[in-house]
């Protein structure tokens, strides 16, 4: 009888497969047209991804964090903008599981499991982004209803989504979640995605921002029902202190994906009379990239394990985002510069990710904010 464990290796390993055979030689067709990779995300349907961690009583996988982190890192090794579509619909997921009433367990986890019925997360405003509580967007109540006005920036996947996890002001010094249900597309009932953003990477997918003109939504999508008003951003930062650590596993799979490459390069490439990797230079940046690599799986899966276990990660979370993220670029910097000019050109990968790198360190937490986060869990540690 096969236990969890095994079923959990069985779908990261699937997974793996399927990058290698199907994602990795095509994903720069997708991204380079910034074109919706539409069959990469009905076979990530297919393994059940969008319900990886849902739990099994409402339909999802169940898996854990350190499963779901895996599977992250496999697919970022193709490419990153496949765990973008799957992730603000994990962070809507986790946030109902988590803080949803059980009607609103019931009502929408059923549906998000299969990806038909997908999740965009909606906290940044083009006013606000690391100081996420000066946000402006308001909600009013009006009898059964709400009424929301105000403008959402950086909304990933926010117009194929079904669903927008919506963070607003509920009062001077309020924020309350809104699980806003709107038709997929453009424009829908006083929500228009009011501008496609056009971005360096993370392309395939969208990224908008959305703006609210009186919008309503009914009083029972108040995340939490009467108890979630005015926690909504308590609940938005708990998940995205889990993001950390999907944001350190999608930046060890691009890390390991620009390493691979280059040291295939590197052995192929020769110059003076032999493959480059055999220059000393070449050699001891190929050991530190891999040993950043490394440093950095380790400290994201310690991260997830910990979680996985019941105990407090903010500190682990942190750091292994801090690290994760910054190796990622200089990781994926080495590779273009083994590359020479062919890492220049858009011929081969290590530029797609030189260009996703980045997105690591400023999304979900800036690196600076992690810092903030880490001194302030180390000195509160000594009190
Ligand atoms: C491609 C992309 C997709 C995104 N998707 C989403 C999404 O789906 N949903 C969503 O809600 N948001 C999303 N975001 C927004 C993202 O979370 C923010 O961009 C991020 O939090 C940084 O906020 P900001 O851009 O407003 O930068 P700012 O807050 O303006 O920061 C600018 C600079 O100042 C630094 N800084 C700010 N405050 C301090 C301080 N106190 N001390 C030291 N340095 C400081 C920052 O580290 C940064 O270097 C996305 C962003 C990008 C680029």
């Amino acid at each position: 009888m096969p236990t969890d464990k095994d079923l959990a290796d069985q779908l990261v390993d699937a997974v793996r497969d399927w990058v290698d055979r199907d994602v990795i030689g095509h994903a720069d067709e997708f991204e380079h047209a910034d074109e919706f990779p539409q069959a990469m995300y009905e076979q990530m349907r297919e393994f059940g991804l969008f319900g990886a961690t849902i739990p099994e009583e409402y339909g999802g996988l169940g898996l854990d964090v350190t499963t779901y982190a895996r599977i992250i890192e496999e697919l970022s090794r193709g490419w990153m903008s496949l765990a973008g579509i799957v992730n603000t619909h994990k962070i809507g997921a986790t946030m109902i599981g988590r803080y949803g009433t059980e009607e609103q367990r019931q009502r929408f986890l059923r549906r998000m499991c299969d990806g038909s019925f997908r999740a965009a997360f909606s906290l940044s405003e083009p006013d606000s982004g690391s100081d996420a509580a000066a946000m402006r967007c308001k909600a009013v109540r009006d009898g059964d209803e709400w009424v929301i006005n105000g403008t959402k920036m950086w909304v990933t996947n926010g117009v194929r989504a079904s669903l927008v996890m919506l963070l607003a002001k509920t009062d001077t010094d309020q924020i309350t979640c809104f699980l806003v249900e709107k038709e997929p597309g453009d424009t829908f009932e006083g929500i228009a995605a009011s501008k496609q953003i056009q971005k360096l990477g993370y392309r395939g997918l969208e990224t908008v921002e959305m703006s609210y003109v009186d919008h309503k939504v009914p009083h029972a999508n108040v995340l939490g029902g009467d108890d979630g008003i005015g926690h909504g951003f308590r609940y938005a930062l708990s998940a995205l202190e889990l993001g950390r650590i999907n944001i350190a596993a999608r930046a060890v799979g691009v890390a390991q994906a620009a390493f691979d490459d280059a040291l295939a390069y590197a052995q192929e490439r020769e110059t003076f009379g032999k493959p480059i990797a055999h220059h000393q230079a070449i050699g001891f940046r190929l050991a530190e990239m891999a040993t950043k690599v490394h440093a950095a799986r380790l400290m994201m899966l310690d991260a997830a394990q910990k979680y996985d276990s019941g105990q407090r990660i903010d500190l682990e979370a942190g750091m292994a985002k801090l690290f994760a993220s910054e190796a990622a670029f200089e990781v994926a910097m080495d590779a273009v510069r083994i590359h020479g000019g062919n890492g220049y050109t858009t011929e081969y990968r290590v530029e797609r990710y030189l260009r996703d790198t980045p997105l690591m360190i400023i999304g979900e937490g800036t690196s600076e904010i992690q810092k903030m986060v880490i001194a302030r869990k180390l000195l509160a540690a000594q009190s």
